[in-house]
This record gives C-alpha cells, sequence and structure tokens, in this order.
C-alpha cells in the first residue's frame, strides 16, 4: 500500500516520460556505451531480464503495453493495424486524457497512432524511422521540448532505429551495439533538457524494450526475442535498485497508472511494481 506524504507530487504536476527502445536487448545495453541509460539505473530500478508476450513483434507487444493485457485481450498478433476491441478498454493514453491529463506521442513508425483513440492526444510527432543520426536526434529534441514548454502528465516516445539495425545487421551486432550508443546519445538529450528545467523532481522517466531479436529477426519466444530492459527513475523510486520480482511487459500501463494516480482498470492482467518504490 502506498501512502502519500509530503514529497509525493500532486497529480496535477507530476508526469511520465514513457522512452520505448525499439528491439533492444538488455544484453546489447550492457555490451554498449549508454552513459544515459546507466544514469537511470544508477538513479532508479531496473530489470535487466523483464519479459513480453508471443508473438515478439513491434505492434502486439506495444499493445499489451499500452492496453495492459495478452494479446489474447486485444485480438491483435501481428504487425498490422486492425480494431482493437476497445469495449470498455482504454490503452494508458486514453486513460491520462479521460483524467484532464495532457499527453504527447513522438514515433518513428506509423503504426503507433492506433495507440491512442482519436481525440486523446495534445501533441504527435511523427517521422519515419531513419538510421541516418539526425533523424533520431531530431525526434528526441522534439520531445524534449514539448516536455519543458507543454509539461504533459505523459508523453510517449518510440525510438526505432535499433530495431532498423538489427533487421539490417543482426541482433548484437557491432553496428547494433553501435546504435544502442547512438541512441542513448539521443536520449541524453532528453534527459539533459529536464535536469536543466529542474524537473527531475516531478516525473518519472521510464524505459523499456518492446521486444528483443536474434540474427536478423523477432516473433518468436526464444529468450533473446522475450527478455527486454525495463528501468524507471523519478521521485519515490529507489536508486541502483535491482528489481528481484518478475516484470511484464504488460505491467506498464498498470505502474504508469499508478505512478499519475489514475484508476486502475479491471480488465487489466498486469501489476502494479511496487517494489519499485521506497
Ligand atoms: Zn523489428
Amino acid at each position: 500500500m502506498l501512502l502519500m506524504n509530503q514529497t509525493t507530487p500532486t497529480q496535477e504536476d507530476s508526469g511520465v516520460v514513457l522512452i520505448v527502445l525499439d528491439g533492444c536487448r538488455p544484453d546489447g545495453i550492457i555490451r554498449a556505451q549508454t552513459p544515459n541509460l546507466d544514469w537511470i539505473m544508477a538513479n532508479g530500478a531496473c530489470h535487466l531480464k523483464a519479459r513480453t508476450i508471443l508473438p515478439s513483434l513491434t505492434f502486439p507487444c506495444h499493445l499489451s503495453m499500452f492496453y495492459g493485457v495478452k494479446p489474447h485481450r486485444n485480438g491483435i498478433f501481428g504487425n498490422y493495424s486492425a480494431h482493437i476491441k476497445t469495449t470498455c478498454h482504454h490503452s494508458i493514453l486514453d486513460l491520462a486524457h479521460m483524467c484532464g491529463r495532457k499527453v504527447a506521442a513522438l514515433y518513428d513508425w506509423e503504426q503507433f497512432r492506433e495507440l491512442s483513440a482519436p481525440t486523446v492526444l495534445d501533441f504527435a510527432y511523427y517521422r519515419r524511422a531513419n538510421i541516418d543520426k539526425g533523424a533520431s536526434i531530431a525526434i528526441a529534441r522534439e520531445c524534449a521540448n514539448y516536455i519543458e514548454i507543454e509539461k504533459p502528465g505523459l508523453c510517449f516516445l518510440n525510438l526505432g532505429t535499433i530495431d532498423t539495425v538489427g533487421h539490417d545487421q543482426g541482433w548484437m551486432s557491432d553496428a547494433y551495439i553501435s546504435q544502442i550508443g547512438f541512441i542513448d546519445e539521443a536520449l541524453g538529450i532528453i534527459i539533459e533538457r529536464m535536469k536543466a528545467a529542474d524537473l527531475l523532481d516531478r516525473y518519472y522517466i521510464l524505459v523499456l524494450a518492446d521486444h528483443g531479436g536474434i540474427e536478423k529477426n523477432h516473433g518468436g519466444d526464444t529468450d533473446e526475442e522475450m527478455s527486454i530492459p525495463w528501468m524507471i527513475t523519478g521521485p519515490r523510486i529507489k536508486c541502483g535498485y535491482e528489481i528481484t520480482k518478475e516484470v511484464m511487459v504488460y505491467d506498464t500501463a498498470p505502474t504508469i497508472a499508478n505512478l499519475l494516480q489514475l484508476p486502475f482498470q479491471g480488465i487489466w492482467q498486469g501489476k502494479v511494481i511496487t517494489e519499485i518504490f521506497e
């Protein structure tokens, strides 16, 4: 049971920045140069063996992350757009909006527009994934600008090029490891701007991957495809803490709801990761 205390941000001024590193394996983070992810882990709680769902594909994994359920509940098992079974069922973006929070999404794969209902987003930014360094830096800068100026309740950012390089050169190839390091630099832009704007005492930064990969693909149930990093820093979060209990990708929506004091949804199959709190 979590109790409010004087250092807990109020619902109105706390926020969550949810960053998904598409296709990023935890052992890739360990091998790459990642000073910014290292900073999050040193100043937060992390699990480097969290689990995603089957099929370990981008769209179904994101649906589980955002809707708090396993794939059979939303009926999407592939990377295709379809009518998600949304009766009495809201994504975490929808829920934050319904509770009066400002909501933003920035992404480089256009299908992510399906992660919220029409009229929910206060801000959306799309730019096609491109391994050219400029594109990821541009989206990170846009994200940092938006957070600093608009101070959203929930801001989702997907960075897709680690996955792109995995498909092209292979998971855990030198190019893949370098791309993790490069995306870490993009993350640093956001963290530094939030630090400079004094936002880190009221914002949570939650970073995870949707799935891993093996050779040049993903979708199966190997450990390489199913293991994902899941890490968080922010007020009330333990520092330098390794989460010991199981973390599933669909625990993300309930945990964000807890951080933003949004109502728990009965349909959720995920749980709040309470172990992260001091
Ligand atoms: Zn992929």
